[in-house]
């Protein structure tokens, strides 16, 4: 997939400890493969994990299932909370500026492509995707300002792009497999989980493994 949009959805789930986990148990129940976000941004009311902590979800090179009508063109991140009814906290709005910036970067995707979910209506009434793909949902939610957002990633002045490690096709496959395989056990390793995020959340990590 070569991602053209980055959507915005909120988890619209008010009790704690919401994490790529949890959101992978809930998309596995609707039979899907597994977590249809590519990234899910914590909230501050995880007991163990920080607040703004970014968490993978599917790999950046498959299709999302998060965003009908978008999915084979989009990456699809979810802020964990409830959009409706509380804004997204500081920490979480920090980290999804630095996500989405990256993003920008590596895919060439300009601020106009940066859309929440329920802006699949503007594309639609643009005729950029038909209209049967209009969604009834506010998300990610009514606190969020989606123009703001826009607003402050464009003065972002300019992107920052990291050094890249070269480093060939499959390494970044067998490096973006490991880290699944981490994120799968990372219960198993509850000493280790700070140094595990740090290390997913390296620049030099990201650049590699986001391609
Ligand atoms: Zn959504």
């Amino acid at each position: 997939m070569f991602p053209e949009y980055i959507v915005l959805h909120t988890a619209a789930f008010t009790g704690r400890n919401c994490d790529r986990d949890m959101i992978d148990a809930w998309h596995k129940a609707r039979r899907w493969s597994g977590i249809g976000y590519h990234f899910v941004i914590l909230n501050d009311k995880h007991d163990q994990k920080p607040d703004g902590a970014v968490e993978i979800g599917r790999l950046t090179n498959k299709s999302g299932a998060h965003a009908l009508g978008l999915n084979s063109c989009s990456l699809g991140i979810c802020c964990v909370g409830h959009g409706d009814k509380v804004d997204f906290t500081p920490a979480q709005y920090k980290s999804l500026y630095n996500l989405i910036t990256d993003l920008m970067s590596e895919f060439s995707i300009s601020v106009d492509n940066v859309i929440g979910h329920r802006e699949l209506n503007t594309l639609a009434e643009k005729n950029i995707i038909p209209s049967r793909y209009k969604t009834s949902k506010s998300c990610p939610g009514t606190k969020i300002n989606m123009h703001a957002i826009r607003d402050k990633l464009a003065q972002t002045p300019t992107l920052i792009k990291h050094e890249r490690t070269s480093v060939d096709e499959n390494s970044k496959i067998a490096m973006n497999n490991a880290i699944a395989i981490l994120q799968k056990h990372r219960a198993q390793f509850p000493n280790a989980q700070d140094e595990l995020d740090e290390f997913i959340n390296h620049p030099e990590v990201i650049s590699m493994t986001r391609a």
